[in-house]
């Protein structure tokens, strides 16, 4: 019989990812996936710690689980809880310290080693384990010991070819709970793609923390730019819609930007994040670029792809941010114009550069004001770029059921979210859809023809 599986995802794409690979890393064991953590046999949070107060949700959570678990022992069963991502990496023996109920923690390198923690918990004495931690940055590669992807992951799919981040941004916990960077090899992309598309996705979206640094191998030894694995992915039969997340503004080479003109699969859509649009700042924050090279940097991408929408990330509160320093990124904002972004109060992470500043600490009341002019700015942005399709016949790759009957979702070249009356034999196919009304962050529209092939 089969033992079910449940995993709570936090985060970022990666983490999706990351979670599709421990299900497959699992699988051989017998765990299946199931939707619901009640009556399972392991659970995994799989964490993120870039977020507020990351470590204290997954500690509420834990909390919530302990329930389910007595539940489950009263039955005669048992449920080993695992931890798993960044705030396991950073928290590591503390977790087991404050949520005793927890089996296994282990760290976003370790997670080929997941069979052999399971056993060594299981294994221990009275259904209780002395709890399994596995924290480290291995020095065997994590990819070379993991099973070939077994779920499909439908129409659209997670690729990840590089992670890691050798940046330091002051306010970042990335380079010390993934590590240094690392790219995997091209021939394992390329074989990882060719069964994904065989499998029926027609998108793939290559993942990594810093992922135009990609700088892989062939099996001559040589290296190849993430421009030049977008050329060689984009030749796949079967590949219609290319796309990369995340990227660095320092890393966008020429080859790479060239790749936006000639590439007729990569989608017209970047996701660049820039942080702040001062100076000052910047270089506080250690990013290694100044304002005037990101918008440099725009303009080339936009002189190679007209169509390009770009999306960022900002931090507004960032300490020694003054009042001049926000206005500088409100002024880049609207000097660029972005079709969507992420914005988030600047918060202490704690190991960070950042989080040791005792000069400049940014009041919660100005954070709070900053972001929501920023925030309406961006709405405002997102809106007008939306608007902007009323009429259109746009592509979508109808992804998930819609929460209305009769409803699919799907994603524009662009990105944005299209929901549409369609049947759902017309999943996972793109469809010709003419966009009939922009709301705040989606669009709805009509099918006109059910399949292309062509994105
Ligand atoms: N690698 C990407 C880059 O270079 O920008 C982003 C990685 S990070 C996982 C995603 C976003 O979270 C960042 O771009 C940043 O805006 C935000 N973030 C990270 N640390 C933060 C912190 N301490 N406070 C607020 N936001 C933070
Ligand atoms: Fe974090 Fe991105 Fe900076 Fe790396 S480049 S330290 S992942 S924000």
């Amino acid at each position: 019989m089969s033992k079910k599986l449940f995993i709570k995802t936090y985060g970022c794409q990666m983490n999706v990812y990351d979670s599709a690979r421990m299900a497959d890393v699992l699988a051989p064991l017998g765990y299946a996936a199931a939707a619901t953590p009640e009556g399972a046999d392991m659970v995994i949070l799989n964490t993120c710690h870039v977020r507020e107060k990351a470590a204290e949700k997954v500690y509420s959570e834990l909390g919530r689980l302990r329930a389910l678990q007595a539940a489950r022992a009263a039955a005669g069963g048992r449920m080993v809880v695992a931890v798993a991502g960044c705030v396991a990496q950073a928290e590591g023996a503390e977790i087991m310290r404050r949520a005793p109920n927890v089996d296994i923690v282990f760290g976003p390198q370790t997670y080929h080693r997941l069979p052999e923690m399971v056993a060594r918990a299981s294994r221990a004495a009275g259904g209780r384990s002395a709890g399994v931690l596995d924290t480290d940055f291995p020095v065997e590669a994590k990819f070379d010991f993991l099973p070939e992807q077994a779920a499909p992951q439908g129409a659209s799919a997670f690729l990840t070819v590089q992670e890691g981040c050798d940046k330091f941004c002051s306010f970042c916990v990335v380079p010390y709970t993934r590590g240094a960077e690392f790219s995997r090899p091209v021939a394992d992309i390329l074989a990882e793609a060719r069964r994904l598309l065989a499998g029926g996705a027609v998108e793939i979206t290559l993942l990594g923390q810093n992922v135009n640094a990609y700088h892989g191998e062939d099996a001559d030894g040589r290296t190849w730019s993430l421009g030049r694995l977008i050329r060689a992915l984009a030749e796949l039969p079967g590949l219609a819609r290319l796309r990369y997340t995340t990227s660095h503004p320092l890393e966008m080479d020429d080859d790479l930007i060239a790749a936006h003109r000639d590439v007729a699969v990569l989608m017209p859509f970047l996701h660049l994040p820039v942080q702040s649009g001062s100076d000052r700042i910047l270089e506080a924050m250690n990013r290694r670029h100044t304002a005037d090279r990101y918008r440099r940097i725009v303009g080339r991408l936009r002189a190679a792809r007209p169509d390009l929408a770009l999306s960022s990330d900002f931090i507004v509160g960032h300490p020694g941010e003054s009042d001049a320093d926000f206005r500088a990124t409100l002024k880049l904002v609207a000097d660029i114009g972005f079709a969507q972004a992420y914005s988030f109060k600047y918060s202490p992470r704690p190991g960070t550069p950042a989080a040791a500043l005792e000069q400049g600490v940014v009041a919660a009341a100005v954070k709070d004001e900053r972001l929501a002019e920023l925030q309406a700015l961006l709405a405002g942005q997102q809106q007008a770029f939306n608007r902007g399709f009323e009429g259109v016949r746009t592509t979508v790759l109808l992804e998930r059921a819609g929460r209305h009957p009769g409803q699919l979702v799907g994603r524009s070249p662009h990105m944005q979210a299209v929901h549409v009356a369609a049947p759902a034999a017309a999943l996972g196919t793109l469809a010709a859809v003419r966009i009939e009304r922009a709301h705040a962050v989606s669009l709805s529209g009509r099918l006109e023809s059910q399949v292309e092939h062509a994105a």
